[in-house]
């Protein structure tokens, strides 16, 4: 993704900042609150499957972190790839599962894109769409670069949100999962013309199919597992998303990892954004001080943790829920 600016560590709006500490002492009190008052997940009970039993599952998330970066350097077109789209379509399996296939001409040759959507309906006419890309650079092809906060952490938080949706009938709008392919930009640090290729396709599609005026919201997760966790308040993506995700971030307790940054973020969302489609990026840009760690072969899981994958998948499946009762 690219980003026009940064503003530094400053709160997106003073009175934020100013009522951050009674914040977090009211959001404190209401997660004492009894379950059902406070919008806790819900528990999935799938027999014989202990492992599936419990609300969103940050070691079971960071387990796939670690299993999609195990495969290496996942450019387009390479083995690597071709695993990890195998291995996101293994744990879909008995899923309502769309491929979209395409082919893509480059300025590095042709390259096949595959995005990969998990559908889990809902009683209420529309569609949610959480998505997130699973390739790794090109330019960076021929290093040790796995993306694991970059690619990796989002795959695997949408595969743990896939456990959490599977087997139910959802009492709201449909969810759409979307791992979605050649994001990153063919040439660094980015170049417009040549990125974003999986979402721009998708996009055209479902506006040719009427997909897209069923959609409510797109929701993008991108480098959410850093252990210094500090979402962006990004202010290409649509106000009043971003205010309801700040609320599910404050109802769970977790609002000081949200927003303390003002940035301005070209990425997944835009395709979306610019057909009308309400969008919002949950994005950390500052992986590492100076966002150091950013695209390099740095971008491995210790700088990672759980606890990140887990505030960033309950906020969103708050949102989600947020979403489901919005008239
Ligand atoms: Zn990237």
């Amino acid at each position: 993704m690219k980003i026009f600016r940064i503003a530094g560590l400053v709160c997106f709006l003073s009175l934020v900042a100013c009522s951050s500490q009674k914040e977090a002492a009211a959001a404190a009190a209401q997660a004492a609150e009894p379950a059902g008052s406070s919008g806790h997940i819900e528990i999935r009970v799938k027999n014989g499957d202990s492992s599936n039993m419990e609300s969103f599952n940050e070691i079971r998330a960071m387990r796939y972190v670690k299993e999609i970066v195990a495969f290496g350097p996942r450019p387009l077109g390479s083995a690597n790839h071709k695993k990890v789209e195998d291995y996101i379509h293994a744990h879909l399996q008995g899923d309502l599962v769309e491929d979209d296939d395409f082919v893509v001409g480059t300025s590095e040759g042709k390259l096949p894109v595959h995005n990969i959507i998990a559908k889990y309906p809902g009683t209420r006419d529309g569609i949610i769409v959480i998505a997130s890309h699973y390739d790794t650079n090109w330019p960076l092809r021929s290093t040790s670069y796995v993306g694991a906060n970059d690619g990796a952490s989002s795959s695997a938080l949408l595969l743990e949100i896939a456990n959490q949706l599977r087997g139910k009938t959802r009492d709201g709008y449909s969810v759409w999962l979307l791992w979605d392919d050649a994001e990153e930009s063919m040439r660094l640090p980015w170049y417009d013309p040549e990125a974003l290729y999986g979402v721009r396709h998708l996009a055209q599609k479902w506006q040719d199919d009427g997909t897209i005026k069923k959609m409510r919201a797109f929701l993008l997760e991108d480098m959410i597992g850093d252990a210094d966790l500090n979402i962006d308040h990004d202010s290409n993506s649509t106000p009043w998303l971003e205010d309801m995700i700040y609320q599910s971030a404050k109802r769970l307790g977790y609002q000081s990892h949200f927003f303390g940054r003002m940035n301005t973020v070209d990425d997944d969302h835009k395709p979306f954004l610019e057909r009308g489609v309400p969008s919002a990026d949950l994005i950390d840009f500052e992986y590492g001080y100076n966002n150091v760690f950013w695209h390099t072969t740095d971008d491995t899981v210790d700088k990672l943790s759980p606890k990140s994958l887990q505030i960033v998948g309950e906020v969103t499946l708050e949102t989600v829920r947020m979403l489901d009762k919005k008239p």
